[in-house]
């Protein structure tokens, strides 16, 4: 028998332990934060806040290849110039180096990954896949598991995860029932890519279960992964959290701003204009902000932690501005 060690510690499955709510901001560090970062980044900050929640910032640099030098420290430094403040996870603290600014990093977790991909593998849910990118195009868009039962090595190939009970629909905090897109929920994804990195997938969810997240408040873009990402905590046989997506923000119709498409970075020396604009594109009441031209950033978000109302956030998936 298989002597893999179950990877978490059910006594700290969360929405049963944790009353209190833990919301994260999880930047990949491939460039600097733009508008549309920033709005994601004061969703899930004005969420867990208004709760009295806690809030981390975790850096998701799995996907090494799209890392920039420096995009971390700019990261940091822009928030803290539009006065976020963030908590410092005592569950993962230990993990930490002082250089890491109480920021969770996806590249020092690599081991805690293994173990998590090594259970997957005792529960007989993984197999090596031989194909390549082109044979993958001509299947039409989603993967068929051709490989499943060929018994790949799986040091030597990509790794793809069996969806032998996969999640079809779910519920949305904001946008409501919400059906997974077939292909994507019930395909063998990749969880190990054919570079040997851990796959965004596995990483955020290991990352989530490990900080003990209780809402993930994140741009609707992510939505359609929502159902796999489920389908994964049922798999490690955990409880998920609760998923609340936001309007992404777009320059024209199904363009959202993104750093693939060079998004101007937010302006760290003159935070102010673009922090109102954020909040005012949430729902707040801008208006009623007594002083505000006199007011810090960190003043401006304390008055909209007491202020926010989520059911004034727009219903549709995307914002243009
Ligand atoms: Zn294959």
């Amino acid at each position: 028998m298989s002597a893999t060690p179950y990877p978490f510690t059910k006594q700290k499955k969360f929405n049963t332990t944790n009353t209190q709510v833990r919301g994260r901001f999880a930047p990949s560090p491939s460039g600097p934060l733009h508008f549309g970062s920033l709005f994601a980044a004061l969703g899930s900050y004005l969420h867990a806040k208004s709760q009295n929640g806690l809030w981390f910032v975790r850096i998701e640099d799995i996907d090494t290849t799209r890392v920039q030098k420096q995009a971390r420290e700019q990261i940091l430094e822009a928030l803290t110039a539009f006065g976020f403040v963030w908590d410092c996870d005592k569950q993962t603290e230990s993990q930490l180096r002082i250089s890491d600014q109480n920021c969770l990093t996806q590249t020092q977790r690599i081991n805690r990954y293994q173990e998590c991909f090594e259970y997957l593998e005792a529960q007989h849910l993984l197999y090596g896949c031989e194909c390549t990118r082109k044979e993958i195009k001509a299947l039409g868009g989603s993967y068929n598991g051709q490989c499943k039962n060929k018994q790949l090595d799986l040091q030597t190939h990509p790794v793809r995860i069996k969806q032998v009970n996969p999640l079809h629909s779910y519920t949305d905090l904001h946008f409501g029932l919400q059906e997974a897109p077939e292909g994507l929920s019930t395909e063998d994804y990749l969880i190990k890519r054919r570079d040997g990195l851990f796959s965004y997938q596995l990483a955020v969810v290991v990352d989530d279960i490990d900080q003990g997240i209780t809402h993930v408040v994140r741009g609707s873009d992510i939505m359609p992964l929502t159902a796999r990402q489920l389908t994964l905590y049922q798999q490690f046989g955990m409880t998920p959290p609760e998923f609340f997506h936001l309007p992404v923000i777009s320059g024209q119709v199904g363009h959202k701003l993104s750093k693939q498409n060079h998004a101007t970075p937010i302006d760290m020396k003159n935070p102010k204009p673009e922090l109102v604009k954020a909040l005012e594109l949430l729902g707040l009441p801008i208006t009623e902000c007594s002083e505000i031209e006199r007011k810090s950033c960190a003043k401006i978000l304390d008055w909209a932690i007491k202020t926010v109302d989520f059911s004034r956030l727009p219903k549709g998936q995307e914002i243009l501005i």
